[in-house]
């Protein structure tokens, strides 16, 4: 029996599983369809290209496109634990300040760029 089950072990799900088992008391499952995070190159800064080719992506073929010359493009997500942050190219991207401004006016309290500002660089290791 456990507490929780998080399907997926991307950062979403690796987050979520990571909060709720702060509590020592809370059980709780994560499943991850891909292969644990062994693969050197996945803790190597710099070398995602190397992980781009094997077992450590899905790779969806996307319906012809009407506005791109009816061309099928191929999309791919991490499928191994930590999803797409281990196979990702670590480009940061903190986006615009007035975006998180005009989100915290209309009501999302918290969601103000002085807000997020300390976890993205908590999330950039600063
Ligand atoms: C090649 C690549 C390069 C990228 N480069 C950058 C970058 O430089 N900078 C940046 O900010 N972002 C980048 N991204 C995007 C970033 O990695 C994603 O936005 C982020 O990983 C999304 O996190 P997520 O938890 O929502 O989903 P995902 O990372 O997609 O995680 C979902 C996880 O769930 C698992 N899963 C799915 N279905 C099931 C199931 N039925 N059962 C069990 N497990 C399942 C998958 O295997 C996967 O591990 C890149 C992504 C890719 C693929």
């Amino acid at each position: 029996m456990v507490d929780y089950i998080v399907v997926g072990g991307g950062p979403a799900g690796c987050a979520t599983a990571g909060r709720l088992s702060e509590d020592a008391s809370t059980s709780v499952l994560l499943f991850e369809q891909g292969p644990r995070d062994t693969n050197p190159y996945i803790h190597m800064p710099a070398t995602y290209f190397k992980t781009a080719k094997g077992n450590l992506l899905t790779r969806y073929r996307l319906q012809p496109q009407r506005h791109q010359n009816m061309v099928t493009p191929e999309i791919v997500q991490g499928r191994v634990l930590g999803g797409g942050s281990s196979v990702n190219a670590m480009v940061y991207m903190r986006g615009c300040p007035e975006d998180y401004e005009g989100w915290a006016a209309m009501g999302c309290d918290g969601w103000g760029y002085d807000d997020v500002l300390p976890w993205f660089k908590k999330a950039e290791d600063n």
